[in-house]
C-alpha cells in the first residue's frame, strides 16, 4: 500500500519507533528488549514458541504488525520457531520482514527486522523445507502469538 519504498536503517526504524512510543522500555520485558532493540539472540529451546502448534498469527512484539501465520510454521529442530516464509509474501508488495546481511560474531548471516518498526526478530537461512527453501529463524522472545 505504501507509496514510496521505505529506504530507512532498521536501527532507524527502531529510532523512530521509540521517539514516537516513550514507554517501550517497560513494555517489553527484558529479554524481548534485548532481542528486539539490541539484536541478542536467546537461548535455544529456552523461549516459548519453538514448541508451539498452536494457530494463528504471529505478531511483532514491539508494534503489533502481524509477521508469521502457523501454518508457515515447521519442525526444524533448532530450537526456535522457524517459519517457511512472512505473511503476504507477495512480490509485488513490501515484505512485512526486511532481511540485510549480518557479518557480526564471525560468521555471514542474514539478520530478519520488523519492517514496520525495525524489531530485530533472529535470521534467515537457506535450508528450509518447501518451495522457497527459507527458514526463518526467530527469537520467540520477538513476537506474540494471536491466537484464532
Ligand atoms: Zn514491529
Amino acid at each position: 500500500m505504501s507509496a514510496e519504498p521505505d529506504y530507512r536503517t532498521p536501527e532507524e526504524k527502531r529510532q523512530a519507533h521509540a521517539a514516537s512510543n516513550p514507554d517501550l522500555a517497560e513494555s517489553l520485558d527484558p529479554k524481548a528488549w534485548n532481542c528486539t532493540q539490541e539484536a541478542g539472540t536467546e537461548q535455544a529451546f529456552t523461549g516459548i514458541y519453538w514448541e508451539e502448534k498452536r494457530s494463528g498469527t504471529y505478531r511483532c512484539i514491539v508494534c503489533g504488525a502481524a509477521l508469521f501465520d502457523s501454518g508457515a510454521k515447521f519442525d526444524s529442530g533448532c530450537g526456535w520457531p522457524s517459519f517457511t516464509e512472512p505473511v503476504a509474501n507477495d512480490p509485488k508488495t513490501d515484505s512485512v520482514v526486511d532481511a540485510r546481511v549480518d557479518s557480526s560474531h564471525g560468521m555471514v548471516r542474514t539478520e530478519t527486522t520488523c519492517s514496520s518498526c525495525g524489531a530485530h526478530l533472529g535470521h534467515l537461512f537457506p535450508d528450509g523445507p518447501g518451495p522457497t527453501g527459507d527458514r526463518f529463524c526467530i527469537n520467540s522472545a520477538c513476537i506474540t502469538l494471536e491466537e484464532r
